[in-house]
């Protein structure tokens, strides 16, 4: 007898019970068929099997061949787990299997020996032990990466929270919690004012524990975020973000989550699709924040800088007129971030220990119920590209600015401080 072990993929103690295991011959017709026991072992006797090649195909008690997203494990009783059929292109000779190689190599890892064949299976739904009912509309997704390697991923979200989906690094979506149903991915986190960011997002947990992101990985990503927002029609591109834009200290300041998920992921791919904040053009506008970055290039806005008598930088620019801070301070507020407008200090407020937040945007939201300064974010040619009022975007409006010069004054105001510790934690 052959013995053919089925197991999880990703989490390898997870003996696959009860699945049909079924040996077809050159002509489609069925030779074998077994099931696994307890131990996810099928027993196959091969012995009477011609010498040649089969189709050997491997179905979980639960299997989805469909692409991981919204529509993934929605039908009650939702199982534990749910897998990938597989088929298997074996080779038989002297009743034993001499080869077995996966038709799609996605679908299952095959380690084959003398008297037992190992088949790892890609699991699509691993049922999270922690979600909770919303309460509250899908509006957001939130990015994170996991700042580990699967391994420890796995255990995590297997016994404590999960995310609604984790992105391996070879590009394979593994979902954790519906949709329908609130995942405590966010923790502590605040974004539009809204302090119940677990209710109203979906939580995406990236494998990526440092480095570059794999194309792989941008692929699945920006398909699932496709999938989720045509599920749910209520996000808006402004509220795709990161962990690190929305992860906050009890007391709401930002920066439990710098890094998350970090200096290394290209937002600009999301831009691209717009979903997520999208990629705006042209040249800083001389009228926003006084124009500092016009005025003084190399120049930096840092806890102390006295702004009421406009000194930057360490120099004094008498010809800066506005309130470079508080104009900040109210953008960022107005953007989603969470923090107070004092106009005065970004100690304590947007620049505390921790706070790189290192994706920042700044142009592209604006406030339609305000326009607080002349000659400021407004920009109508953007307004009609973005899908500005006019096209049904409700509260707020895209506009154009320099990304280049304001994502910089937002990141200077957001960097960490010199000496504050930088914590990388998963989830
Ligand atoms: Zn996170």
């Amino acid at each position: 007898m052959v013995k053919m072990k089925l197991r999880n993929r990703l989490h390898k103690v997870d003996n696959i019970a009860g699945a049909t295991v079924t040996f077809q011959d050159a002509k489609a017709a069925t030779v074998l068929t077994a099931t696994s026991d307890a131990h996810g072992v099928a027993s196959l006797n091969l012995k009477p099997l011609a010498n040649g090649a089969y189709t050997c195909e491997i179905e979980a008690p639960n299997v989805s061949a469909d692409e991981v997203g919204p529509a993934l494990a929605t039908t009650a009783p939702v199982p534990d787990r749910i897998y990938r059929p597989v088929t298997l292109i074996v080779k038989i000779a002297g009743g034993i299997i001499n080869s077995a190689v996966p038709a799609d190599p996605l679908t299952a890892t095959v380690a084959v020996s003398a008297s037992l064949v190992n088949v790892d299976i890609q699991p699509v739904w691993m049922k999270s032990a922690q979600s909770s009912g919303r309460g509250k509309p899908v509006s957001m997704i939130i990015v994170h990466h996991t700042a580990c390697d699967l391994g420890p991923a796995v255990s995590t979200f297997l016994s404590e929270k999960g995310p609604h989906y984790m992105i391996d690094t070879d590009g394979q979506i593994v979902k954790w919690v519906p949709d329908a149903r609130a995942a405590w991915h966010a923790g502590v986190a605040r974004w539009d004012g809204h302090a119940d960011v677990n209710e109203r997002s979906v939580g995406i947990e990236i494998v990526n524990k440092t480095g570059p992101y794999p194309e792989a990985q941008y692929t699945a990503l920006l398909g699932l975020l496709d999938r989720i927002t045509t599920a749910f029609s209520g996000i808006d591109e402004w509220n795709i973000i990161g962990h690190s834009d929305v992860g906050t200290n009890s007391d709401g300041k930002l920066g439990r989550k710098s890094g998350d998920p970090g200096a290394q992921f290209e937002w600009s791919r999301l831009e691209a699709k717009r979903l997520g904040l999208l990629e705006s053009d042209g040249p800083p506008d001389i009228n926003i924040y006084a124009g500092f970055f016009n005025i003084v290039a190399s120049g930096s806005l840092h806890v102390g800088d006295n702004d009421s008598r406009h000194h930057f930088g360490g120099a004094n620019h008498k010809d800066i007129a506005g309130h470079p801070v508080r104009e900040l301070q109210e953008d960022l507020v107005a953007i989603g971030y969470s923090g107070r407008i004092s106009g005065r200090r970004f100690r304590g407020e947007n620049a505390g220990c921790g706070d790189g937040v290192p994706r920042t945007f700044l142009c592209r939201r604006t406030r339609t119920k305000s326009s607080r300064r002349a000659g400021g974010f407004s920009n109508g040619g953007d307004d009609q590209e973005c899908g500005g009022p006019g096209a049904g975007l409700g509260r707020s409006a895209l506009v154009g600015c320099g990304a280049g010069a304001l994502a910089r004054v937002v990141l200077l105001l957001l960097s960490p401080q010199p000496g504050c510790p930088v914590k990388p934690s998963l989830a």
